[in-house]
């Protein structure tokens, strides 16, 4: 059992902002990693739009540089996963990982969110073996491959468009006939030419056996049922909370999103949240590194109060 002031848990934007505020705050943060060092944009392969980067970035490397900055000021990150938290006698909290005890006076929340599966046969089978959630990470190994794309928000174009660096033809097919995504990535994903979008179509099942070979897909408006041979099957869907951990002990809304009332905090005194763990809207690396931030200077406050 180790005592601290502050455990952040989870380090993508939001968990290595709130652990640089507090890092220069004296608070000696410990940031258990989860088990995605960085979260969820270190898989991203393109930030445009994240300020003081005019000529855009990459998403590890942003955070490789967060991490720094963070560490630079005493920030301590752990490479390990929470695997329980208990929150109901308040301050101190204890916080399980695999291979420690943590007890923090208190607690900052950054656990982010998670791909959506689309829940349909050979889906879970074929994960790692054609079916993806993750363009930067498994695009190589697609070149000169058909691939299919699941969605119509930003997500999927921006990483359908990754894919053309790699596979011959990328088709995205949604479930509408009207894009979600915003107007510069619809230009720049209609005007490539590997890129084919396949309107008000579902996939049923994904078809293979050791690798996928295929889709089975249903149009909606005319019922006709297809299956098309492919490749690989990339799934951007959204995205759902990664608040397991917290059910029972922290106030959720109806998605499973961690409700934070003013300045960051949850429902229990001294456990704060920050980014996309409670953040259904906006979900961007800017607005994540701005809770983490808030998150940072209230937690430093409230202990302060308490010293
Ligand atoms: P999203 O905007 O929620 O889009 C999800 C897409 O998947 C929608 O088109 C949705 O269809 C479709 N979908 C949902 N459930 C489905 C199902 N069961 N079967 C088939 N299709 C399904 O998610 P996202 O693209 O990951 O983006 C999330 C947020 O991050 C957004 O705010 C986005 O702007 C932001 N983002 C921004 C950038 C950027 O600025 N460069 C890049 C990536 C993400 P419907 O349209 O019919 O609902």
């Amino acid at each position: 059992m180790t005592d601290e002031r502050l455990v952040i848990i989870g380090s993508g934007p939001a968990g290595l902002t709130a652990a640089l505020y507090t890092a220069r705050a004296n608070l000696e943060p410990v940031v258990i990693s989860g088990n995605q060092l960085g979260g969820q944009v270190s898989i991203t392969y393109e930030v445009e739009n994240y300020p003081g980067f005019p000529q855009g970035t990459t998403g590890p490397e942003l955070v490789d540089l967060m991490q720094k900055q963070a560490e630079r000021f005493g920030a301590r990150v752990v490479v390990d996963e929470v695997t329980e938290v208990d929150f109901r006698g308040g301050s101190p909290f204890t916080v399980k990982t695999y291979s420690e005890t943590y007890e923090a006076k208190a607690v900052v929340v950054c656990t982010g969110a998670s791909p959506k599966r689309l829940g349909v046969p050979g889906e879970d089978l074929l994960i790692g073996k054609g079916v993806s959630f993750c363009a930067t990470c498994d695009g190589f190994f697609f070149r000169g491959k058909d691939v299919v794309v699941v969605g119509g928000g930003d997500s999927a174009l921006e990483e359908g468009l990754f894919l053309t660096r790699f596979a011959d033809r990328v088709r995205v097919l949604h479930r509408r006939d009207t894009l979600r995504a915003g107007e510069t990535l619809k230009r720049r994903a209609s005007a490539n030419p590997k890129m084919q979008f396949v309107w008000d179509t579902v996939v049923e099942e994904i078809l293979g056996n050791g690798k996928v070979e295929g889709v089975a897909v249903r149009h909606l408006k005319t019922n006709v049922a297809e299956r098309w041979p492919t490749d690989g099957v990339f799934i951007y869907i959204g995205h759902f909370p990664n608040t397991d951990l917290f059910r029972g002990q922290l106030e959720m809304d109806e998605r499973g999103y961690l409700i934070t009332r003013q300045h960051q905090m949850t429902s229990v005194d001294g456990v704060f949240a920050a980014g996309e763990v409670q953040d259904p809207v906006y979900r961007q690396v800017a607005t994540s590194v701005g809770q983490g931030a808030a998150a940072g200077m209230m937690v430093e406050r409230w202990l302060a109060e308490r010293s």
